[in-house]
């Protein structure tokens, strides 16, 4: 058979590239405790162990954390049950299920809400992609990043897990819009928190709801229109 001379044609390496250092004499001397070099100079440096969870070490101010579902300033939800974020996330972490706000009750400005609002942190990978696809910056992220539960369903985290506490002088929803007032006053930040007349509404359908004895009337409905 003749030699294909279009071949491509390979040279051997040189076989110093992988040959082992050869040693002088100190260095014969000193291989058998060579090792121990890396831990000796080691011990005298300082300590890089954090002692979590007794010292938990700040996070970098834009860290991408848990997620958090904020309110306005009078207490109503900012979610209004669109899915972008579910449609946006890369990872398919998100589930959004949207339900219609009724006269009786009232979660967010607008016609909808978030009845229930799923992120499943077994899928989610941070990239913070739903915080750009919210319409009305209801979706955050925290720098909370103590995330972990003993099963897979426990990891599957719940509206009432992500939904914001009430600020101080907010009142519980559901309750009406301030008066006056439309979805677009609230996109725009018009509201800075409750009227009497809200408080007064939740006072007459659920005199028992416990926002009632911290909620301020801070708000005119005038001031809104
Ligand atoms: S941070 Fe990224 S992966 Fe996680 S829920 Fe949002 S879009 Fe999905
Ligand atoms: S969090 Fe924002 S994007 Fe997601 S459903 Fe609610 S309003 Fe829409």
């Amino acid at each position: 058979m003749s030699e294909d001379t279009n071949a491509p044609r390979f040279e051997q390496p040189d076989p110093a590239l992988y040959s082992p250092t050869k040693k002088g004499p100190i260095g014969n001397f000193f291989a058998p405790v060579a090792g121990f070099g890396v831990t000796f100079s080691t011990i005298f440096r300082p300590t890089v162990t954090e002692e979590y969870p007794f010292k938990k070490v700040p996070t970098r101010p834009r860290y991408h954390g848990l997620h958090k579902l904020n309110r306005y300033a009078d207490g109503l939800e900012k979610c209004i049950g669109c899915e972008l974020c579910a449609w946006a996330c890369p990872a398919d972490a998100i589930y959004v299920e949207a339900a219609a706000n009724t006269p009786g009750a009232q979660y967010s400005p607008g016609e909808r809400y978030g009845r229930v609002y799923q992120v499943n942190y077994l899928r989610c990978i941070f990239c913070a992609y739903c915080i750009q696809a919210c319409p009305t910056r209801a979706l955050t992220m925290s720098n909370d990043y103590e995330i972990a539960g003993p099963t897979r369903e426990d990891m599957i985290y719940e509206k009432h897990q992500l939904l914001v506490p009430l600020a101080e002088g907010m009142l519980n929803p559901p309750h009406p819009m301030v008066e006056g007032t439309t979805d677009a006053d609230y996109y725009q930040g018009t509201i800075t928190g409750p009227t009497q007349e809200q408080i007064d509404w939740v006072k007459d359908n659920r005199p028992d709801d416990p926002s009632l004895s911290t909620a301020r009337a801070t708000q005119k409905a005038e001031v809104a229109q």
